[in-house]
């Protein structure tokens, strides 16, 4: 199966999607930021700098933010699918062929005001969907017609707040909501551009896709039970909302286009139905495909560049519009993932290192200084991640091991199975590539470990994008007992109490 002449006690079978590494210091490139290098005596570098100048400053664990990758990777999803729109329906559009497409970032897989500050810089727009996500872009100052907002159970409080902001729209989420959307516009004396989440029955995963008839699931209005339809007549007949178009979202992670084309054809189907019930242009203008463009995080992920899935979705559109006979949509598209994920990597220090024997060989587990507070996706989703040798290249032979946190859960994994050199010593740093998006935004204090920083480098500079947290500040959430109404000896009372709470 492979070359290598197995170590004297360790286990060499890593899953079989796992190749044995020619070279275990290399760095693959798809995983990676595109300023990503090793300097001096192998150490990582970003942008630059290299990784031990950063934790001498910040420490681990430490997120690291390749600034100058996130902002191409945002751009080129711009400029892909401005291109491919504007080839394919040949519109009169400019020199970089603006306003093709509306590109939205998807502020939830990773989101702070520099961020998003970046986002609009680049050209992009901003997906929000909640009431701390509007405050972030509002902070950014991120003018309201770029923002757009989600949720499939915004509160008052939150419609409130994005209509005071003057967001560019708010996707529709249930029939409850469209009457709570117009109440809202009344009491500011405005009309509220609005889009209605279709549930159109394709659930996309990794590789594959699945049509259903039914769909299972707290987001959208579907279009089999006509509730998409009825979504659509309910709006259109109150004046205080405009219906700019329809929105579907059909998963994350996705590198098989096929579901987005089901997903456009039926939104287009969709849309003819409701213009012709309702008239012409009733449905509004706008279909927008969601996010959830695949990411490679270890080998096994081949993700296509946004160019040729700018093509593929401009292509099927431009097809099933003549197919139908209907006008061509001003599309709009939501990544998240794509833009985020491989722009950031984690470094973490590599503390107790032991090698046990599972009855089927010896596994070496390697315990760091973070885990599942700062990168929840292995435990929550069963994620596979993968990581090198940060502080220092290494010629010991490769040992299959399994990268573990310092929480109190036997599930707390970080990555489950990832070469490392067999000389790996406790002081070592690893890094882990492709945690820019949804590990920072999943992070908890769980164990009362403080949520690390997040630092973006850019031509050799380092900026803090998020402070990292002090036990000072997990402190400050903590009430203590005042003194008189609660003392240790109250504590001991109370502990014989049967409930064991004591007064409220
Ligand atoms: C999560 C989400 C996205 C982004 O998904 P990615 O997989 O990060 O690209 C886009 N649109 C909606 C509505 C979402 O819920």
């Amino acid at each position: 199966m492979n070359n290598h002449v197995a170590g004297a006690l360790h286990s060499d079978a890593g899953p079989v999607w796992l190749p044995y590494p020619e070279d275990v210091n290399e760095l693959m490139t798809e995983l990676w930021p595109a300023g990503i290098g090793r300097g001096d005596g192998g150490v990582l570098t970003v942008a630059g700098l290299s990784v031990a100048d950063l934790v001498a400053e910040y420490g681990t664990a430490l997120y690291v933010m390749d600034e100058s990758d996130f902002r191409s990777r945002a751009r080129r999803f711009v400029r892909a699918f401005n291109d491919a729109f504007a080839a394919e329906f040949g519109r009169p559009v400019g020199a970089d062929n603006a306003g093709a497409v509306d590109v939205y970032y998807a502020g939830k897989a990773f989101l702070c005001s520099q961020v998003a500050g970046w986002v609009i810089d680049e050209g992009l727009r901003l997906d929000t969907c909640t009431g701390g996500e509007l405050a972030v872009a509002a902070r950014a100052g991120v003018p309201g017609a770029k923002i757009g907002l989600h949720g499939n159970n915004k509160s008052d409080a939150e419609l409130r707040r994005a209509v005071q902001m003057g967001v560019g729209r708010i996707v529709i989420d249930s029939l409850d909501e469209i009457e709570r959307v117009a109440r809202t516009a009344r009491e500011f004396g405005v009309s509220v551009p609005v889009m209605v989440r279709v549930t159109v029955g394709v659930e996309a995963h990794t590789h594959e896709y699945i049509a259903t008839a039914h769909e299972d699931q707290k987001f959208g209005l579907s279009i089999t039970g006509g509730m998409a339809a009825d979504a659509v007549r309910r709006i259109t007949a109150l004046p205080e909302l405009t219906l700019l178009g329809l929105h579907s979202h059909i998963g994350s992670q996705i590198f098989d286009m096929s579901g987005f084309e089901v997903a456009a054809t039926r939104l287009l189907e969709l849309r003819a139905d409701m213009d012709a019930e309702l008239g012409d242009g009733a449905c509004g203008d706008e279909v927008d495909l969601g996010g959830g463009f695949g990411i490679a995080y270890t080998s096994q992920d081949d993700p296509q560049p946004p160019e040729l899935m700018a093509e593929t979705i401009a292509g099927v559109l431009r097809r099933t519009c003549t197919g139908l006979g209907v006008r061509p949509p001003h599309v709009s598209i939501e990544p998240g993932r794509a833009i985020a994920g491989p722009a950031m990597f984690t470094l973490y220090t590599v503390g107790t290192i032991k090698d046990v024997d599972t009855g089927q060989g010896i596994r070496r587990y390697v315990s760091v200084d973070g885990g599942m507070s700062d990168n929840a996706r292995t435990a929550l989703y069963n994620a596979d991640y993968s990581c090198t040798l940060a502080s220092r290249t290494s010629t010991a032979h490769p040992v299959v091991a399994r990268v573990v946190g310092k929480h109190c859960e036997s599930g707390d994994v970080v990555v489950r199975d990832e070469y490392l050199p067999a000389d790996l010593v406790p002081g070592d740093m690893i890094a882990v590539p492709s945690t820019g998006a949804y590990c920072r935004p999943l992070a908890s204090n769980y164990n009362h470990v403080p949520r690390p920083p997040v630092v973006a480098v850019r031509d050799g500079v380092a900026r803090v994008l998020v402070r990292g947290e002090t036990i000072d500040d997990l402190l400050a959430f903590d009430v203590p007992a005042t003194a008189g109404e609660h003392t240790p000896a109250d504590e001991q009372t109370r502990a014989d109490e049967p409930t064991g709470r004591g007064r409220l």
